[in-house]
């Protein structure tokens, strides 16, 4: 889950790394009031509130010299778009004045197997293209979960790039507590770009960025709440009002893909990905899936336009091919001009076969998954 600026401050706050005060808006009556309110200095700066990054870049970051300017400002930027993201909600923050843009991140590496400090002295908007050009001013460092942040990380990272060694206390400071927040929060990436040197000699968070692992979302309420103030997708959640887990992948994409269990749902992607056809959205059924369930999933699916051929791989253990060959007949009996390609194995398999096949709708039942993905291929449209 990507959370908005605003949350990731929020928890930057908790753990304190310093950021400057702001208020959050999502409309413009009384905006001025809430600035005097909260008390706010100019300048400040306007921050669209969208989960993706690049916004300084499209618009989405502009300076405020006095009230009537920020007002304004907050009229035009409301609501704007932003790669595909609305802008509901703005940021009015203090503008920090900074000397120097450092960037900062700890994301879970799957290389190394562990959390990676990633560090550049050459931070903002241009890092990726830095990542290209001068990959010499980026450091990174993979850090001991258990041990935490050491000192000559720190200073590993900062000879590396060249960074100034006066700041080497103030940045373990912030790397230390970035990790802490990491760890935490079970935080897949948390990172600050721009990390801001203030005329005080104090490093500063001027964006935040924090990916969390799903998985833990049970144990982190705080993270759930935030969650109602994301854009996300609708069958994302529709699925998961069901239990289910729907994972949009590539828009261009005309295949949908479900299963019972996630590493075999990865195996079809893969299978399918590799004879050049495009998955537009997985489903993971979980287990125990019957017929009302496997229909309700096909509906989910179809509900994409997109997508015009969906492949169910079941294993029958506790799903049973019969329930499942039932609910694929009575999602597929209310749809046209879309395929359902069926691929079962093991209790009551043969009776399933037997329904798809006297059903005389829109169904392949595949002896096994390669055929399944050659069925797949041969009534695709690519483009
Ligand atoms: P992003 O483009 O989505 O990463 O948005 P950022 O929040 O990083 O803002 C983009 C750029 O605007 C930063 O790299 C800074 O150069 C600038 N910026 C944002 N906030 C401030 C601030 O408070 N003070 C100063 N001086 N610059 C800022
Ligand atoms: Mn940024």
């Amino acid at each position: 889950m990507k959370l908005l600026e605003y949350q990731a401050r929020t928890l930057m706050e908790k753990f304190g790394i310093p950021v400057k005060p702001h208020i959050v808006v999502d409309e413009i009556p009384g905006v001025a009031e809430r600035i005097r309110n909260a008390g706010l200095a100019y300048p400040l700066v306007i921050k669209a509130q969208v989960q993706t990054g690049g916004r300084g870049k499209a618009g989405g970051v502009q300076f405020a010299e006095d009230e009537d300017g920020a007002v304004k400002l907050c009229e035009k930027m409301l609501h704007m778009d932003i790669r595909g993201f609305r802008a509901d909600e703005l940021m009015i923050s203090e503008k920090a004045e900074i000397s120097r843009e450092w960037y900062l991140s700890i994301l879970l590496d799957r290389l190394t197997k562990s959390p990676l400090l990633i560090f550049s002295p050459a931070g903002g908007v241009d890092i990726e293209e830095t990542a290209g050009t001068n990959p010499g001013m980026i450091a990174k460092v993979p850090l001991d979960p258990l041990r935490g942040v050491a000192d000559y990380s720190i200073s590993y990272i900062m000879d590396k790039t060249g960074a100034d060694p006066r700041y080497r206390d103030a940045l373990r400071d912030t790397v230390q507590k970035l990790f802490r927040m990491f760890f935490d929060y079970h935080a897949m990436l948390v990172e600050i770009n721009p990390l801001g040197l203030d005329e005080s000699g104090r490093l500063i968070a001027l964006d935040g960025k924090v990916e969390i692992d799903d998985n833990a979302l049970s144990v982190l309420p705080d993270i759930v709440a935030f969650r109602e103030k994301l854009q996300e997708d609708p069958q994302v959640i529709e699925a998961r009002k069901v239990n289910f887990h729907f994972i949009p992948m590539e828009d261009s994409g005309t295949v949908g893909v479900m299963s019972n269990g996630s590493g075999m749902l990865m195996s079809c992607i893969d299978l399918i990905s590799k004879k050049g056809m495009k998955v537009h959205a997985a489903l993971d059924l979980g287990g125990g899936a019957t017929a009302d369930r496997i229909a309700e999933a096909i509906r989910i699916m179809f509900k994409r336009p997109r997508i015009d051929t969906v492949f169910i791989c079941i294993f029958g253990g506790i799903t049973r091919c019969d329930e499942a060959a039932r609910g694929a007949c009575t999602a597929m009996a209310g749809t046209a001009g879309k395929r359902l390609i069926l691929r079962m194995e093991g209790t009551n398999k043969e009776e399933a076969v037997r329904i798809i096949a006297g059903s005389g709708l829109p169904i392949v039942s595949a002896g096994d998954i390669p055929e399944a993905v050659e069925a797949i291929c041969r009534g695709g449209r690519e483009e």
